[in-house]
């Protein structure tokens, strides 16, 4: 799912880019979106606090005009439920991401969060309410504070150690040489994939999200990392309604719903139990995911 986190790292350039040059004032999606929606702004509204019901109806999308990426899909989700998209590769789960975050806008039919119409709210207002974290999860250059601190820019520094605990990152942050100050280049180099997702939850724990997006990382990440990755995961999930690009076994079993992806359609929905029982798809694709786990 690398082509997923394309929109997000050109982001995360533009975002780099933008930083250095306001010093953190605003927040990126703010600006970047701006200008697109200066001229239907008063057509938009913003969207209220959500809880986090998502339903696609009749969605059907394209990167480009010849083929359909995805095709006619329709999903409910409810708050607090944990959704997960699996696949084979290019099946579009990705793309189901992408369109939630309004990252691309659908080309027929609607996504409603908690009933509201996602193409007439400000996306500015909609990400407020969704949180990321993703395989390469994105750093710029600065402290490590202020790269937790960017997923709610008016925290307080009690407030970005008290996330960085609940994330399981306080005890690796207070081991490099400057803690919290230690000054981070944009790649995050210094720190470990596994630890930039653990930087990437705090951040998200300081967002509060409604909705969660998570791309479960599908390169190694040493063994004590992942695990408190997974604990700090299952901590921050509570509550809130996740969507996971799932790769581990033990998340798909868990999902409250897991939606089987192929060629832009969902072919299967239910929990893990229900699949298995169809014999289907997922029964298949389980088989081969759990034969080389083992
Ligand atoms: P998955 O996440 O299940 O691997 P994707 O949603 O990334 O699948 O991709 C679905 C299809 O859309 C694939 O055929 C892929 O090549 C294509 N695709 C993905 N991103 C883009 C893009 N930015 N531009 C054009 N085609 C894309």
């Amino acid at each position: 799912s690398r082509q997923f986190t394309r929109p997000l790292n050109d982001l995360a350039n533009q975002f780099n880019t933008l930083l250095s040059a306001i010093a953190g004032a605003e927040r990126v999606f703010e600006i970047l979106d701006e200008e697109e929606e200066f001229k239907n702004e008063r057509l938009l509204h913003e969207l209220p606090q959500v809880k986090g019901e998502v339903e696609f109806k009749n969605v059907t999308f394209s990167y480009e005009e010849e083929s359909k990426t995805v095709k006619n899909i329709n999903l409910h989700v409810y708050p607090g439920e944990t959704a997960a998209f699996v696949g084979p590769t290019g099946a579009g789960k990705t793309t189901m991401i992408n369109l939630l975050s309004r990252f691309y806008d659908v080309d027929s039919g609607s996504i409603y969060i908690d009933g509201h119409d996602l193409s007439k709210v400000k996306k500015e207002s909609l990400r407020k309410y969704m949180g990321f974290v993703l395989q390469d999860s994105f750093m710029f250059q600065g402290t490590v504070r202020e790269n937790i601190r960017y997923g709610r820019l008016d925290a307080s520094d009690a407030e970005v150690v008290e996330a960085a605990k609940l994330a399981n990152a306080h005890s690796f942050i207070i081991r490099l040489p400057e803690g919290y100050d230690t000054v981070l280049s944009q790649e995050g180099s210094g720190i470990s994939q596994g630890q930039k997702q653990l930087l990437s939850i705090a951040r998200a724990f300081l967002a509060n999200p409604s909705i969660l997006i998570l791309d479960e990382a599908t390169s190694s990440i040493d063994t004590v990392t992942e695990l408190k990755i997974q604990a700090a995961l299952q901590k921050l999930m509570k509550g809130r309604t996740s969507f996971v690009i799932a790769h581990r076994l033990n998340t798909i079993q868990n999902a409250d719903r897991i939606f089987v992806l192929d060629e832009g359609r969902i072919i299967e929905e239910g929990n893990h139990d229900s699949l298995l029982k169809k014999k289907g798809f997922y029964y298949q694709l389980h088989g081969k995911a759990a034969a080389s786990e083992a």
